[in-house]
Order: structure tokens, then sequence, then C-alpha cells
């Protein structure tokens, strides 16, 4: 299991971060992975801090090319050289504030692969879109649009955060993440004939609906972001994942 953390455009303290690198083992005896996903800025100083630790440090975007004249944007390559291991992409957050489409997504799936960091690619429907009864097919269509038929599955994640969840302390049931994840797993599978990659569930995840929605089959971990800037609420939540799950 993964327990991702998005700290967005927030710092967490310098003791808080602490108390996640020395709680990590923890997590790892359970089986459970830590990743930290702090703004740009603190990546280098985290991950230093994070080396020989379980705890792994990730970014929020990167660009989709190794350098050139773009200006405010940071490339996987960059991020690598930071210590970063892995990148969220296609965050709702970027895809409405950002404009950012299912074909730029893929661009900067591509790249991030090719820079070694595991990739966390993003999808969900709008409330709006739930409502009308087209959450199947706006999934369906973003991983379709998100996802190359070339990207290495070995590396890949997928994140399930309905943008209703997300930050609004409103979960999906666990009926209807049983249901979209089952959907995503077998969209996986007749995409990049995978079986493996992990699905995460992100939105409004707490320590107290953790154990029951990373109990729902085909979930393999939460993307986190508000409880993701406490350490003791971002490890109660790796402690609650299931015994032997990963
Ligand atoms: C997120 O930002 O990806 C997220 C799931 O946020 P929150 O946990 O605060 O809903």
């Amino acid at each position: 299991m993964l327990i991702a953390g998005n700290w967005k455009m927030n710092a967490a303290s310098m003791e808080e971060f602490g108390k996640m690198l020395a709680r990590a083992p923890e997590a790892a005896a359970k089986g459970v992975d830590l990743l930290v996903c702090p703004p740009f800025v603190l990546l280098h100083r985290l991950a230093e801090q994070a080396q020989g630790s379980v705890l792994e440090i990730g970014a929020q975007d990167s660009h989709y090319e190794d350098e050139g004249a773009f200006t405010g944007n940071v490339s996987p390559r960059m991020l690598a050289d930071s210590g970063a291991t892995a990148v969220i992409l296609g965050h709702s957050e970027r895809r409405s504030d950002h404009r950012e489409s299912d074909e730029l997504v893929a661009k900067k799936a591509l790249a991030a692969q090719r820079a070694g960091l595991r990739t966390i690619v993003c999808v969900g429907e709008s409330e709006e879109e739930r409502d009308a009864g087209e959450a199947e097919a706006v999934v369906t269509r973003q991983l379709i649009g998100s996802l190359p038929d070339t990207l290495d599955p070995a590396g890949l994640i997928v994140a399930y955060e309905p943008v209703w969840a997300i930050g609004t302390g409103r979960t999906a049931s666990t009926d209807d993440i049983g249901s979209m994840h089952g959907l995503i797993r077998s969209g996986l599978a007749r995409r990049l004939s995978s079986r493996a990659v992990p699905i995460l569930y992100g939105g409004s995840v707490k320590p107290a609906n953790a154990s029951q929605i990373l109990s729902v089959d085909n979930v393999g971990g939460a993307l986190v972001g508000g409880a993701s800037l406490k350490a003791d609420d971002f490890l109660a939540i790796a402690l609650a994942a299931p015994d032997g799950r990963r």
C-alpha cells in the first residue's frame, strides 16, 4: 500500500516532517510506503533529510520537456536531481486552475517516466458529472487520454479522486469507490495489459474513515491532502491499512 501526502501550497513544519520521518518505519513494518509531496522549493531540503529513510519525497507537477524556455516550470529531470522519486500529475486543481488537458497529462507522464520518476496520474469526475450519471464515462475518457499506451505500467500509479470530495470533508461511498476502482482496474488491464498498477483513492481521507476506505477491493492506498500536513493524522491513516494488503 502507498499513502501519499499532497501538501499543495502549504508547508507543514519541519517538526511535523521530522515526526513523519521518525515514524515511517512503523508504516513500513505494516507494508505501507509513505510518500510526501511538498511544494517545489522544499523538495531538496526534505529529500536530504529523508536520505536513508523509507519515506520518499515527490513533487506535485512537472513539465513534459527536460529543459528549455518554459518560464516558471520545472522538469522531471530536475525533480529527480533534487531527490524526488515520484510526481503527481493531472491533479484536479491543475486540470481546473491551469486548464491541463488529458493530452498534456499524457505528455507529462511519459517525460516523468523518462526521468525515472514514479508517476501518479489523477482522474476523477466533478459533482455535476456524477449527478448527470457520467462519472464512469468521464473517468474512462481521462484514463484513455492521460495514459499513453507506451507508458510503462511498472512505474505507474493511478489516483481516483472525485473532484467533489477533495478538501470538502465528503467522501465517496465504499460501494462507489469499489465500483470505480474495479472499472479503472479493468481499463488498465485493457490499455496497458497490467493488473498490478496501484490505484489510490483520494478525497477527504482522514484517520476516521481510512480503515473503511483502505479495505475496499482494488484500493492500493490513498492520496491525502489536508490530513497529510499533520504527522499524527498522516501516520494514523497509514496504520489503518489492512494487514498484508499490497
Ligand atoms: C488531494 O488534494 O489530492 C486531496 C485528496 O485532498 P484532501 O485529502 O484534502 O481532500
